[in-house]
């Protein structure tokens, strides 16, 4: 009877004879930690201090407990809370049982949400303590000295100009998360879009002497989010002219694609090529990650705020299409972004 109600529970679970030793384990144990464990000595089996109190406590004063109880498989560590539970039976010796809840995911969205608190700080503080330095030297020694004013005030629309944009895209990641798993039900022009994004970044990139070559069909119509798709095309080619070569090219390709096998239909892909300082194997993956850099420095001195390609990922996701990022260090970088195309 109790074989069945622990071979039941998704959670692994091992049952102790009145000597120590596991009489069941549950299919998830046997899976989790190991078929070896059955008929072991639960010291053999558990063998960290933690665990043994509770279990020894368990047989001797028929007491309930908790404990902590990390398991290493050799390739990955797993964290669970354990309830070690008497089990009195009339005329017999107790049994002791053990159920392992695994915590590890709970743990990581934990310090995943920790770190990420601590990013958001510290990227707020940076011009925050610069504004407020400017600040006092205004009031201080450049009070008489209408030109260090002049010079003084626009650092520090500088740095409001830059947590301003941290916000908006915190904001926009927060929007973003929230609508994940809702289809944009707009319909849009690609091309529309890719005009709209580029135009207002054309000064910026001429003053770099930064050309903005396109290769694009007349219409490009998507199902989409136009705000949206504004951000990601913003964000590609921003990133080509901020990372890009100077004096350079940034080339801006658009194709049909007849059918993508992952979107399974015919779908649209779009090119932001740059002959720039490239990225090395090693960072590509981790580029989506928010507030992850290459150089900071240059990031910051880019105005970046290590948020754009977060971004971009959330939204292609959300759009059911697919980001590729391809780069050769000290040759260029290619992202490229696959869209479903209207059908
Ligand atoms: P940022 O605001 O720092 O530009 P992103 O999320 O847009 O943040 O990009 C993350 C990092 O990826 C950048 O800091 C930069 O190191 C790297 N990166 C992005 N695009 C390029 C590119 N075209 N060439 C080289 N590095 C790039």
């Amino acid at each position: 009877m109790i074989d069945a109600v622990l071979e039941a529970l998704t959670e692994p679970a091992l049952l102790l004879d009145p000597t120590g030793r596991v009489e069941l384990a549950n299919g998830a144990a046997r899976e989790r930690l190991g078929v070896w464990v059955v008929g072991r000595s639960y010291v053999s089996v558990l063998r960290q201090p933690a665990l043994l109190a509770p279990v020894e406590d368990a047989f001797a004063e028929g007491r309930a407990g908790t404990a902590r109880f990390t398991h290493n498989s050799g390739e990955v560590e797993t964290l669970f809370d354990v309830r070690v539970t008497p089990v009195a039976r009339a005329g017999a010796r107790r049994q002791v049982l053990l159920v392992f809840r695994d915590v590890s995911e709970m743990r990581a969205g934990e310090s995943m949400r920790r770190d990420f608190v601590a990013n958001v700080s510290h990227e707020l503080k940076t011009p925050l303590t610069a504004v407020m330095g400017f600040i006092e030297t205004l009031q201080g020694p450049a009070r008489q000295d209408p030109a260090a004013q002049e010079r003084f005030l626009g650092l520090m629309a500088q740095e409001t100009a830059r947590m301003n944009r941290l916000v908006s895209d915190l904001l926009s990641l927060s929007r973003l998360e929230g609508q994940s798993r809702r289809r944009p039900t707009g319909r849009v022009d690609l091309i529309t879009i890719l005009d709209a994004a580029i135009s207002p970044l054309r000064p910026r990139a001429e003053a770099d002497g930064v050309a903005i070559v396109t290769d694009a069909p007349a219409t490009a119509p998507a199902p989409g989010d136009r705000d949206q798709l504004i951000q990601v095309m913003t964000n590609l080619v921003e990133n080509a002219i901020k990372y890009g070569a100077r004096p350079g090219t940034v080339n801006v390709a658009v194709r049909a694609i007849d059918r993508e096998p992952v979107i399974r239909g015919p779908a649209w892909r779009i090119d932001v090529v740059d002959g720039g300082m490239g990225i090395a194997p090693e960072h590509i993956p981790r580029l989506t990650e928010r507030f992850y850099r290459v150089d900071t420095g240059r990031s910051r001195a880019e105005g970046g705020t290590g948020l754009g390609l977060a971004i971009v990922k959330h939204i292609v996701n959300r759009h059911r299409g697919r980001l590729k990022i391809e780069s050769v260090a000290g040759q260029g970088t290619e992202v490229s972004i696959t869209l479903p195309a209207e059908r």
